[in-house]
């Protein structure tokens, strides 16, 4: 823990996406009624950019690695040698692969290689991985030696395309505490940890109670689960570095419309909280969530970066995507006398990029 470190001067805003595409919900919906949905996702990605820019806001981009490709021959040659053998077998996509479209333009619910070069060509914005195949780090039948194939094969789809991979979120939030050093050895030096809170607990989907979303929902509205913010000193010098979410901001159906200046308040204050207290706040959110009734959508959240942009200015706040985060953390470390994690940290010694025994204790 860093706790000899000063105060940090200014709050941080974080933004994470996940990207996915059908990939991220073929187990739960069919794709014949997702197809609006999915365009609107599509169409969804340069809006966000353009909002992003304008309001000069960082943010990772956890893309599925499948969605990296432009053709399903190009998809089919990296396909990882050992696959997971999921107790429910619908959780597996690699059956479906031979059914396919034959590119973007035919497929554009499972590739988006025009989207991906979209968003690695605008400033600010990292893409991170959301593992190759939607990977499920909880579910049965699925093990270490599978992840790390199918985390590698997310990599390389990445680096095909000249972009490094250094930022993880994991599918439906299933954070395996036991696959963080395959996760390191991969390159990966952060990831989106689940909110700590009491509320947000993260289990197996199918064990999610109607009740347990319900007050999720409430604390959308009203203070149940306090500020959601923390403190950047109480992470870990372990790699990959946890970062955790604050709030996943859930868009809203139109006949919650009357409550949505309580939800903005209760984004606006924590943000505040966080400013005024030089913590990090982490919104996460999926593209889909926006493009279904986009224009609400984005005025939304143009008001949410007006808040952040007003903190900013007044010197408060300032956005960072998850790898930013995590290249700054680590240069206060090393200027830590105090952090004996970092001081005698393997890989400064020994010039090696991802320590294996500071992962899994951490200092
Ligand atoms: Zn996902």
């Amino acid at each position: 823990m860093l706790s000899a470190m000063s105060t940090p001067e200014k709050g941080i805003l974080i933004v994470s996406l996940d990207l996915e595409l059908y990939w991220g919900v073929r187990d739960i919906a069919r794709l014949d009624e997702s197809r609006d949905k999915l365009l609107a996702a599509r169409a969804a990605v340069p809006r966000l950019l353009d909002l992003f820019t304008r309001h000069e806001i960082h943010a990772t981009w956890a893309t599925v690695g499948m969605l990296f490709f432009h053709s399903k021959e190009d998809l089919l040659r990296c396909v990882p040698r050992t696959l997971p053998r999921y107790a429910r077998r619908k959780l597996s996509p690699y059956e479906d692969l031979e059914t396919l479209g034959a590119n973007e333009t035919q497929d554009p619910f499972h590739f988006a290689y025009s989207l991906v070069q979209a968003i690695a060509s605008t400033p600010r914005q990292e893409i991170g991985t959301h593992t190759f195949s939607h990977y499920y780090c909880l579910e049965d039948g699925q093990d270490v030696d599978t992840f790390r194939a199918d985390l590698n094969a997310g990599v390389s789809a990445a680096s095909r395309l000249g972009i490094g991979i250094e930022s993880l979120v994991f599918p439906r939030n299933q954070v395996n505490e036991g696959y963080l050093q395959a996760c390191a050895e991969a390159g990966i030096r952060v990831y989106r940890g689940n909110n700590a809170g009491w509320m947000h607990a993260r289990r197996q989907r199918r064990k999610e109670s109607q009740p347990w979303r319900g007050l999720r929902l409430l604390d959308c509205y009203l203070n149940l689960s306090g500020h959601n913010t923390y403190d950047p000193r109480e992470i870990t010098g372990r790699v990959p570095m946890e970062l955790p979410s604050s709030r996943y901001l859930r868009m809203n159906p139109r006949w919650l419309g009357p409550l949505e200046p309580l939800r903005m308040r209760r984004l606006r204050y924590e943000m505040q909280h966080a400013a005024r207290h030089g913590r990090v706040y982490h919104l996460w959110f999926h593209p889909e969530d926006i493009g279904a009734d986009a224009d609400r959508n984005y005025s939304f959240l143009e008001k949410v970066f007006e808040g952040f942009a007003d903190l900013r200015e007044e010197g408060a706040m300032e956005s960072l995507n998850m790898q930013e985060f995590f290249h700054r953390f680590e240069k206060v470390k090393s200027r830590s006398p105090f952090c004996p994690a970092l001081k005698s940290h393997p890989s400064r010694q020994l010039g090696q990029n991802y320590p294996r025994i500071a992962l899994i204790s951490p200092g």
